[in-house]
């Protein structure tokens, strides 16, 4: 019985996990569950909210905010920058540059300032909503 119950919360945790990395866009928890929720049909929002921020503790996944204080979850772990498009809210991982990003933060540690991360965001209009904004100024 122990163990049945310790499998069921396993595979919850797996499936979570799966869908935050297969996902592309940094799901919030909402997408997580309705997508969670396809393979595994009894998985609660609660079980969603519980697994994700077991992965977060973890450092599995992480955890951004773009202002809007509504917590989006990242697969991607290790530094980088994002992209957010103030039409669909797709968010786009951004590779910076070390050289470049290290040479403004070498200027804040020289100044006395101690770093524990960091985080860049550009908002601004994917291709996609780009193309239909220039269409509809072009009509008007
Ligand atoms: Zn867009
Ligand atoms: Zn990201």
């Amino acid at each position: 019985m122990e163990q049945r119950v310790h499998k069921r919360t396993t595979q919850q945790l797996q499936v979570v996990y799966q869908v935050v990395c297969q996902s592309c866009s940094h799901p919030t928890a909402d997408d997580v569950y309705l997508w969670a929720r396809r393979i595994l049909l009894r998985i609660s929002l609660g079980t969603v909210y519980h697994n994700l921020q077991r992965l977060v503790d973890e450092g599995k996944i992480g955890v951004l905010s773009f202002g809007d204080r509504i917590a989006r979850y990242d697969p991607t772990t290790v530094d980088h920058a994002h992209l957010v498009c103030r039409h669909c809210g797709l968010v786009q991982d951004v590779v910076l540059d070390p050289r470049v990003l290290g040479a403004g933060l070498k200027f804040l540690t020289r100044s006395g300032y101690t770093i524990f991360s960091h985080s860049f965001v550009a908002y601004g209009l994917c291709p996609a909503c780009e193309k239909g904004c220039s269409g509809t100024l072009q009509t008007v």
